[in-house]
């Protein structure tokens, strides 16, 4: 397996502004030290509620938003170290879809030009062949090409987001970050675009980092799955091991809360207790401690490192003291 994109202690501090001076009083650590890496060709999900900076994670490695501190490596390149014009160049590698075409999608041009205008701006091809290659990608995205003189307005959420992908994909990107791509979309329409991305993935040899706050949205589309909590890696596996043998607490209540494929397997149901609690001065020590049914005093002071489980196969890390006493049923949960 090849390595694609490596990121490696990335943290993403926003300055919380407050007081007569408006001086900054404050941090959120939207993103507090992750490591992770994307293999060519997979599919790598970030799944976690609202605030868990899946998103600013997605965010960061484009440098939409420049990251506190961390490295971002994509083929063996430092991204943090291009300049302006050398990072737009890169671009051509690294697209994006977000979760509601309509903003972003110029509601003033119409799809063609929409689809146009990164091939022009990366010279993907001479001028007189935008046009032609506008309408393949309308094919090849399940679009009606006779529509391409038509405005996002004309189309429906389905299509609208086919459109974003459309984009994404006329610049012949490597690597495409894809934020709650269908979580606006009804469910029916959902699977539709799931499986549009599956094809072209195959199709133009893609890799995709699929941002969704729920754990069914991802089953079918992701190879591994990164579970993130606070601001923090709390597990990372492949997708059966993640779904088959979940280890820490918090990836084991977020699979409590969606419906079991196979009735016949029983799982440990966790339901948690209160919300997550504020991104600004997160609970000391195991973040998920205020939420944790098995939280003992070293939770609450230090901080648990992802890691290797020895019980589990290679791949597959998760951060917390006790996963071996949970796992062998040395710490149970009170029935
Ligand atoms: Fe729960 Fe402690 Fe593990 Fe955190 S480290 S998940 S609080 S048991
Ligand atoms: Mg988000």
């Amino acid at each position: 397996k090849k390595e694609l994109l490596k990121v490696n202690n990335l943290k993403q501090y926003f300055p919380v502004k407050g007081g007569f001076l408006g001086r900054t009083v404050n941090h959120v650590k939207a993103v507090d030290d992750i490591s992770f890496e994307i293999y060519e060709g997979e599919t790598l999900s970030v799944v976690g509620e609202s605030g868990c900076g899946k998103s600013t994670t997605g965010r960061a490695i484009l440098r939409l938003e420049e990251p506190t501190d961390g490295e971002v490596y994509f083929e063996g390149e430092d991204l943090l170290a291009l300049n302006k014009s050398q990072m737009r160049e890169k671009r051509k590698d690294l697209q994006v879809i977000f979760q509601d075409p309509y903003a972003s999608l110029n509601p003033r041009h119409t799809v063609g030009q929409i689809l146009t205008e990164a091939m022009q701006i990366q010279k993907i091809a001479p001028r007189s062949e935008l046009r032609k290659r506008a309408i393949e990608l309308m094919e090849i995205v399940g679009l009606n090409a006779e529509q391409i003189d038509r405005y996002p307005h004309e189309f429906s959420g389905g299509q609208r987001q086919r459109i974003g992908i459309a984009r994404a994909l006329s610049v012949d990107p490597k690597l495409i970050i894809a934020d709650e791509a269908v979580s606006a979309l009804d469910v029916s329409i959902q699977a539709q675009v799931l499986n549009l991305l599956k094809r072209l993935q195959r199709e133009f040899n893609l890799t995709y980092l699929f941002i969704a706050h729920d754990l069914g949205v991802v089953r079918h589309i992701s190879d591994r799955i990164i579970v993130m909590y606070l601001g923090k890696i709390v597990e990372i596996a492949d997708k059966k091991s993640l779904f088959e043998n979940p280890q820490h607490p918090y990836t084991k209540a977020l699979l409590s809360a969606i419906p079991i494929p196979d009735p016949e397997k029983k799982k440990e149901r966790i339901v948690l207790k209160g919300d997550v609690p504020s991104p600004i001065n997160p609970p000391q020590g195991c973040r998920f401690h205020t939420r944790c049914p098995f939280a003992t005093e070293i939770c609450r002071t230090k901080v648990p490192e992802l890691r290797n489980l020895d019980h589990m196969k290679e791949g597959h890390r998760a951060a917390c003291h006790h996963i071996e006493k949970i796992h062998s049923g040395e710490m149970a949960l009170q029935k």
